[in-house]
């Protein structure tokens, strides 16, 4: 029995987690496996019942169970200038829970190929990239400061050993589990902390016999993701090189409602949440694409609870609701069939 904590925050986070449990529940039956949900409370919402957006019970709970599956939080009710902010709990609950690495996959879906910026022609091989991100370390935890009564400022990238091959070593696993390719990105040519990388990158590397690797200088990482996005399968690389080249790489799919990710640290234990916000816009409209959330869900089995098959299960069941037509608003095309949140989540469960 796996036990998930379920965080479903605020906006269209109840919306979008109740369609990923219906998912997950129709998974249990398929698979013979048993899920126990703990709903516990997290951004606005926790600011409306506990006046605290991350409450002692909430991260005590998540401690507890195997993973956690969030929504979203956050929304102009709490937007309130020095009032605690919804945005605190996933700060909060990563530091908690001590996820080093994120996962970020960006995926082209066939059907929705345009929706994305760049020419069918580069394409036409399909995307299918995993970029494991270093999230607490480097730069934007470095040394920063100051100087010279504000005529200069600086920030300072320093990585251990242990951190850069914590996380190298998440990416190999993930390879051994994907395409078996990895590809480090760093700037080995100028940083002596990308030299650092670069040598405990290959260090290890002999531990991973089946993952072919390569090493790539982030200049030229970020013009190949949109000349020839193909080659790529797992890119491992640092935090601030993976803040941007993950959200460059979520654009060129072009459907942000379409888009999971996680968070992970030493243990099996790890946070899996869509990529995009809130939506307040939309919220209780049955407008959200749960799709999203439903696709984190998929992550969690395969990379906290090694159900690869089950994983595999969930996005052909995606898959083929998009091969049906079947679109919520925000990925409609001509000729398909628009369906609001719930239907769209009964669908992809009535699929497993
Ligand atoms: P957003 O991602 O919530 O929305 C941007 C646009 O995309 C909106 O038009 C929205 O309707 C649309 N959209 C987003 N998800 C969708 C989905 N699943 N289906 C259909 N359409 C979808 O970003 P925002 O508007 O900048 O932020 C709204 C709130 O969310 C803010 O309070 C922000 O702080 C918060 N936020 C939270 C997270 C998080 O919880 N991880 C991340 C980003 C923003």
């Amino acid at each position: 029995m796996k036990k998930i904590a379920v965080m479903a925050g605020d906006g269209i986070g109840p919306d979008i987690t109740e369609q990923a449990v219906h998912v997950l529940n129709a998974v249990e039956e398929k698979f013979h496996v048993r899920f126990q949900y703990e709903y516990v409370l997290a951004g606005g919402a926790a600011i409306d019942q506990c006046g605290e957006p991350l409450p002692a019970e909430t991260v005590a709970v998540c401690k507890n169970c195997d993973s956690v599956l969030l929504g979203a939080v956050g929304g102009p009710k709490w937007d309130i200038p020095g009032g605690p902010r919804p945005e605190q709990a996933l700060l909060g609950i990563r530091k908690e829970l001590k996820v080093f690495s994120n996962l970020r996959p960006a995926k082209i879906f066939p059907q929705l190929k345009s929706a994305s910026p760049l020419k069918e022609e580069i394409l036409a091989d399909g995307v299918d990239i995993l970029i494991v991100r270093e999230l607490t370390g480097g730069i934007y935890f470095g040394k920063n400061g100051i100087r010279a009564n504000g005529l200069s400022a600086f920030d300072t990238e320093e990585y251990s050993i242990t951190e850069i091959e914590r996380v190298c070593r998440r990416g190999f696993e993930f390879a051994e589990k994907r395409n078996h390719k990895l590809c480090l990105v760093d700037k080995a040519n100028v940083l002596e902390s990308s030299r650092l990388w670069r040598k405990i990158f290959t260090g290890i590397k002999s531990d991973y016999p089946e993952v072919e690797t390569s090493c790539m200088y982030v200049d030229n990482a970020a013009m190949q993701l949109v000349k020839c996005p193909s080659q790529f399968d797992v890119i491992v690389t640092s935090n601030m090189f993976g803040d941007i080249l993950s959200d460059e790489a979520s654009m060129i799919t072009g459907s942000i409602g379409m888009l999971p990710s996680g968070s992970l640290g030493a243990s099996n234990l790890g946070i899996y949440e869509p990529i995009h916000g809130s939506a307040p816009d939309i919220a209780g409209k049955d407008m959200a694409n749960p799709l999203a959330t439903i696709l984190s869900a998929a992550m969690m089995l395969r990379y906290s609870f090694d159900m690869g098959e089950a994983a595999d299960c969930i996005e052909a069941a995606v898959d083929s609701v998009l091969d049906e037509g079947w679109r919520t608003a925000d990925i409609m095309q001509e000729g398909c069939r628009l369906v609001g949140t719930r239907q769209m989540g009964q669908l992809v469960a009535s699929r497993i």
